[in-house]
């Protein structure tokens, strides 16, 4: 059976796939021609990222498709309702990037606590001259340790940022819709692991809990952190989102900045993404990444992982 990855697959992916008999491709076939390709190759399994749009156009002219294979989460791409109907499998890989993005929030708290986002932006441009007066300005950081973490939304990727906040020694405080109460269980490098039953606690608790507050929920209707919200965190306190532009006001976010409300903000995600706001990049208590928290080398090895035993598991005929 010939499997099509069209946005990529890893050397891994590809060699699983190989080895269970599949023939896969690695070409990247341009959205216009990709029906007529599908067909004339005999292509029952197409894999994609976020790039190819697999519609209804798509589904229609190539009867003989039998899976969709998304790497990553959103299938915003995929026509999966109208695909499944038809009897077409549709895989996706929820799992494969949490931990990327759990260290990723952690990368920008760590960061955020020293200052370093603006210490990055000032060394370059003052340090030779102005080295005292920095060191001066940046010398109040906080610790991590024994500090509050407000987590909103406790799924996959809100349960990977507690585990490491409890190895770090934080305390963790969670508010999800859907989930009461959860276990933790950290891992250790030597096969131990440590177990901490949380529960929920009311969204207002959380915001003025937390010293700092992080967003893993879906995309929403409105904002989950506007200006009323803000305004119920403790002062100093910092917010992180990695999940989706939008879930955060960010004129209320960057007025808050101003005022000296919160201490500093990460985003990895924008809402006019992927321009974002000027007054975004250009505060300085913003600590910036353009949107790659999924994006480590292990997490793509995942995702080719996955999604090679997704297709033999659903494909290959025994
Ligand atoms: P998940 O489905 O495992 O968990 C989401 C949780 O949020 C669920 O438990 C749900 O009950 C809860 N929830 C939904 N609405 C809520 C609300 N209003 N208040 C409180 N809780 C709410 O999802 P996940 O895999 O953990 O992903 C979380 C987010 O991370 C998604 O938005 C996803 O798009 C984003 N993400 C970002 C990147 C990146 O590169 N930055 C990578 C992967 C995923």
């Amino acid at each position: 059976m010939v499997v099509l990855a069209n946005d990529g697959i890893t050397s891994g992916g590809q060699q699983t796939l190989e080895q269970a008999g599949f023939e896969v491709q690695t070409v990247h076939v341009a959205q216009e021609q990709l029906a007529n390709y599908l067909i004339e190759n005999k292509v029952s399994a197409l894999l994609v990222r976020s790039a190819t749009q697999v519609g209804r156009d798509i589904i229609d002219a190539c009867p003989e498709l039998k899976l969709i294979g998304r790497g990553g989460v959103g299938m915003d791409n995929i026509a999966v309702t109208y695909a499944r109907e038809k009897g077409i499998h549709v895989i996706n890989t929820p799992a494969a990037s949490s931990d990327s993005v759990a260290e990723l929030v952690f990368a920008h708290l760590a960061g955020g606590v020293r200052y370093l986002h603006e210490a990055n932006r000032l060394m370059p441009l003052e340090g030779e001259v102005h080295f005292k007066a920095l060191k001066k300005s940046f010398a109040g950081g906080t610790e991590l340790r024994g500090k509050t973490l407000g987590v909103i939304g406790f799924g996959r990727i809100g349960k990977a940022v507690a585990r490491i906040a409890l190895g770090v020694g934080m305390n963790v405080i969670y508010n999800d819709v859907t989930s009461p109460s959860e276990q933790v269980e950290i891992p250790f490098y030597d096969g131990r692991s440590v177990r901490f039953d949380l529960e929920t606690i009311p969204f207002e608790d959380l915001l003025e809990q937390a010293d700092f507050i992080t967003l893993h929920v879906p995309a929403q209707k409105k904002p989950v952190i506007g200006a009323e919200e803000i305004e119920k965190m403790k002062k100093g306190a910092a917010l992180i989102n990695t999940s989706r532009g939008g879930i955060v006001d960010e004129v209320a976010l960057v007025d808050a900045l101003e005022a000296g409300k919160l201490s500093f903000a990460a985003l990895d995600v924008f809402t006019s993404e992927p321009k974002p706001e000027i007054q975004i990049l250009m505060q300085p208590k913003m600590s910036l990444s353009p949107h790659i928290g999924a994006s480590t080398a292990e997490a793509q090895e995942r995702i080719g992982e996955e999604l090679a035993q997704g297709v033999i598991r659903l494909l290959q005929t025994k």
